[in-house]
């Protein structure tokens, strides 16, 4: 049988767009339809924009610092409307760099929504497509629980496009997201405050990492109120007041939820062809990303497993070469490495100590916690924190984990080295270089004690 395309990708997104270059660069014929804007939530409404903020959130800190080096700046003040803006310039250019490309790899772009009406039929408006093989990867989207005026709070996808400029921000959640925004909150000068329901934020990180940025978000400013649940917001003449379970409350201009992502399924018809997901909607598919729809598969945010646009990137060349170009890879998802842009950052590779000492028993860890040079002038009081936990019986270095300045982009390194196996006497035989934080992962000797 003819199909009018061998794969149509629905998302065009960090995943299905390098699904679609790929296979069409293999020769398939190939669709892509999206029904926001090309690039999906890391161009849009994520990655891209939330770097551009954390960029800008740091300048007013900046400034300060620069009188111990000898600068006059008088006095920063900060107007978001131009920040806001410069970033969706910036957007808009990467969603045409998106549109090129598809348009350079012969790939058809298909602009509306994509719903699935057979094994291998899709439908946008009035028109049905045929196609050998479908492809969903339509990402996820953020949401807010319901509660008593759980409307008056905005996500990050609205935080992106504020109007104005807040003076005191309610963010709820102890994720990535909510950490990340707290801190571009804060820097760019509002009355910050983060409210998380369980002990520690972070679930999931090191513990000693979690400990520490929680001591230095506060020492930046931010109030942190763990244990808390919000119960009710109600619109207020002067903001919202929010209200928490244990009775107290308190005004705000803006309450943001971070409370988590869910896939972006509605109105795809999965469930009428029997496509199986799990209970949050994510879709089931196998280490070859097919559905139990043989002829649908599935990758990026949508199946819910590692939601990192290089993850979902790296599933799409993984699946591509496999259908079109005689691959047999596995996608691994060990040792993925990966940052979160609060501030200070972390960077991440590898084991946490709990689940290193969960796997190996007892492992040795290796702690360091100093002021970073810029700040030996400044007298600002912001430490970096790097850790590495080694497997004793093997000498292998199974976890490295940091929060500092530029936490991902040296963790990136280190994640070559965790990845590649190399031992701790590989670290240690390895020259720093001087003078950089980073030297500090070769340069630790001494176990902690209590590890
Ligand atoms: P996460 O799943 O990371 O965190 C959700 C947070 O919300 C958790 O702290 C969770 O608490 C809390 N929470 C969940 N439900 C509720 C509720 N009903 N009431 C109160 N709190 C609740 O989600 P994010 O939205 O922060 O991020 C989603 C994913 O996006 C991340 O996991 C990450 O993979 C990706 N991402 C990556 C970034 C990067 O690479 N820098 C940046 C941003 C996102 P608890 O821990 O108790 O469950």
């Amino acid at each position: 049988m003819a199909f009018d395309f061998d794969l149509f990708v629905i998302g065009a997104g960090s995943g299905g767009v390098r699904a679609a270059r790929m296979a069409a660069s293999y020769g398939a014929k190939v669709a892509c339809a999206e029904d926001t804007h090309l690039g999906g939530t890391c161009v849009n409404v994520g990655c891209v924009p939330k770097k551009l903020f954390v960029y800008g959130s740091h300048f007013g800190h900046d400034a300060a610092d620069s009188a111990a080096y000898g600068w006059t700046m008088g006095t920063p003040s900060f107007d978001w409307p131009t920040l806001r803006d410069n970033k969706t310039t910036e957007i808009e250019r990467l969603n045409g760099i998106y549109r090129g490309l598809l348009d350079g790899a012969n790939v058809t772009l298909l602009e509306g929504h994509a719903t699935i009406t057979g094994p291998q039929s899709v439908q946008m408006g009035e028109t049905t497509y045929s196609a050998e093989r479908i492809l969903v990867a339509v990402g996820g989207e953020p949401f807010v629980p319901e509660f008593p005026g759980s409307q008056h709070a905005i996500t990050s996808n609205e935080a992106f496009y504020l109007e104005s400029f807040p003076k005191r921000v309610l963010v709820v959640g102890g994720g990535y997201i909510a950490v990340e925004f707290a801190g571009i909150f804060n820097g760019l000068g509002a009355s910050t405050k983060l409210s998380y329901r369980g002990e520690m934020f972070l679930r999931g990180f090191d513990g000693g990492v979690r400990a520490f940025v929680a001591e230095e978000l506060g020492n930046a400013g931010i109030e942190l109120a763990f244990q808390t649940n919000v119960v009710a917001i109600d619109k207020a003449d002067d903001g919202y007041r929010v209200r928490y379970a244990d009775e107290t409350s308190e005004t705000v201009d803006l309450v943001m939820y971070a409370t988590g992502r869910k896939p972006r399924v509605d109105g795809l018809g999965l469930a009428a062809l029997g496509v199986k997901q799990s209970p949050n909607g994510a879709i089931e598919v196998n280490d070859q990303f097919q559905s139990s729809v043989p002829s649908i598969y599935a990758l990026g945010d949508v199946i819910d497993r590692v939601q990192l646009t290089p993850v979902a990137i790296t599933e799409a060349m993984c699946l591509t070469s496999n259908l079109y170009a005689g691959g047999e890879q596995i996608m691994d998802y060990d040792n993925i490495a990966s940052a979160v842009f609060c501030q200070p950052n972390i960077g991440t590779v590898g084991l946490t100590e709990e689940a290193a000492n969960d796997r190996y028993g007892k492992v040795d860890v290796y702690e360091s916690v100093f002021r970073p040079m810029k700040h030996t002038l400044t007298g600002r009081n912001e430490r970096t924190f790097m850790k590495l936990i080694v497997d004793p019986a093997s000498d292998r270095v199974v976890g490295a984990h940091m929060a500092g300045p530029e936490a991902g982009e040296i963790i990136q390194g280190i994640g070559i080295a965790v990845k590649a196996g190399a031992t701790k006497a590989q670290f240690d035989a390895t020259v720093g270089i001087h003078p950089t934080a980073a030297e500090e992962f070769v340069t630790m000797r001494a176990v902690r004690a209590n590890s």
